[in-house]
C-alpha cells in the first residue's frame, strides 16, 4: 500500500489550505469545524412547493458541518491518542448542544464514513454533521419504539439489550465501569458493533466527563481492534444515534454509536442483493458470536504502533 503523507497540498481539509469556496482553513492544531461547502442541507436551499396528499413534499433545511479530527492527513480515528479521542467527543457534545438549541433543528445526525468501500475519496480524518428540520428514519423509529417499550414494560429497551448481551456473554468486545461495546445479537453486518454508555443518556451531551472518558476507552478499543483484524484501515459507516431535538422529551432514548462495516473479508464487500434489496430482509452470512470472537481476540494496541 502506498504511504500517505502528513500534509497534502490539494486536500480541502488540511490546515491552511483553500477550500472550493475560496475560504482558507485555519492552521488548526487538533479539531477543526466548518460549514460544509457542498451542504447536503442548508437554510439557503431553493424553496420547494409544499405538497400534501399521497405524494408529499416539504422543504428539508438545516446546517451541514464538517469536523476534522486531526491536522494530520494520514491518521485515522483509530490511531488518535486517547486525549484526542476525548477531545473529539467533547466537540460532538458541544455541536449537539449548540445545534439542538436552534429552533428549526429537529435532529442532529453526526456520522463518519470511512474508506473507499463506503465511497470516501479523501482519507483526511473527519466526520460530518447534518442538523436538519426533520428526524432521520432510524432515529424516529428508535425514539418511538423505546418510548412504546417503556409504556408496555416499564423498562428501558436499550437497558434490556445490554442485560441480554451480558447474560449471553458471547458478543461483548469491551466493557469497563460505565461503557460497553458488543456485536449485537441482531447484527446485520458481519462486524456490526454498538458502543454505548451503560446508563441511559438521550445524547452524548448529557454524559458527565467520567463516563465520557469510559466511553472514549470503549470506542478506541473497538476502533483499534477493527484495524488490527486485517492490519488495514477498516472501513465503516459510523452514526451517533441520539434523541431528536424537536422539543419533546425522550427519557428512554439511549445514546449509542453504531458501526456498520461493509466488508466481510478484506476486499470482500457484503453486497445488498436479492434478499436485502429485492425482498427487504437482511441476510447475515456469518454468526455474530464468531465475528465477536474474532474481534475479542484482536490485540488492543494498534498494529502501526506495535511494530
Ligand atoms: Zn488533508
Ligand atoms: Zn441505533
Amino acid at each position: 500500500m502506498k504511504s500517505i503523507p502528513e500534509y497534502v497540498q490539494d486536500c480541502y481539509l488540511c490546515p491552511g489550505n483553500k477550500r472550493v469556496s475560496g475560504i482558507q482553513n485555519d492552521n488548526y492544531q487538533q479539531n477543526f469545524i466548518f460549514d460544509n461547502d457542498h451542504a447536503c442541507v442548508s437554510f439557503d436551499a431553493p424553496h420547494v412547493k409544499e405538497q400534501d396528499g399521497l405524494y408529499k413534499s416539504k422543504p428539508a433545511t438545516g446546517i451541514s458541518r464538517v469536523v476534522c479530527y486531526s491536522p494530520k492527513h494520514n491518521v485515522t480515528l483509530a490511531e488518535l491518542e486517547f486525549d484526542q479521542v476525548v477531545s473529539l467527543l467533547k466537540v460532538w457534545q458541544n455541536q449537539y448542544s449548540e445545534l439542538a438549541a436552534h429552533p428549526e433543528i429537529n435532529h442532529v445526525l453526526i456520522f463518519e464514513n470511512k474508506g473507499e468501500a463506503v465511497g470516501v475519496s479523501n482519507p483526511h480524518p473527519h466526520c460530518q454533521i447534518y442538523a436538519t428540520n426533520f428526524v432521520f428514519k432510524y432515529i424516529e423509529t428508535e425514539a418511538r419504539v423505546s418510548e412504546e417499550y417503556f409504556g408496555q414494560n416499564q423498562k428501558n429497551l436499550f437497558q434490556e439489550i445490554i442485560a441480554l448481551e451480558k447474560k449471553d456473554n458471547k458478543r461483548i468486545i469491551f466493557e469497563n465501569d460505565s461503557a460497553i461495546a458488543f456485536v449485537p445479537y441482531f447484527a446485520r453486518y458481519a462486524y456490526e458493533v454498538y458502543v454505548a454508555p451503560k446508563k441511559t443518556y438521550p445524547s452524548i451531551s448529557a454524559m458527565p466527563i467520567g463516563e465520557l472518558m469510559d466511553f472514549a476507552e470503549a470506542l478506541q478499543c473497538v476502533l483499534v481492534k477493527f484495524d488490527n483484524l486485517w492490519k488495514m484501515p477498516f472501513p465503516y459507516v459510523m452514526p451517533l444515534h441520539q434523541a431528536p431535538t424537536d422539543g419533546k422529551a425522550y427519557p428512554n432514548f439511549h445514546f449509542h454509536i453504531e458501526f456498520h462495516p461493509p466488508l466481510r473479508k478484506p476486499n470482500v464487500l457484503k453486497y445488498l442483493a436479492g434478499p436485502e434489496i429485492g425482498g427487504g430482509n437482511f441476510l447475515s452470512d456469518t454468526s455474530p458470536e464468531e465475528k465477536a470472537a474474532e474481534l475479542i481476540n484482536c490485540p488492543n494496541v494498534h498494529y502501526k504502533t506495535s511494530k
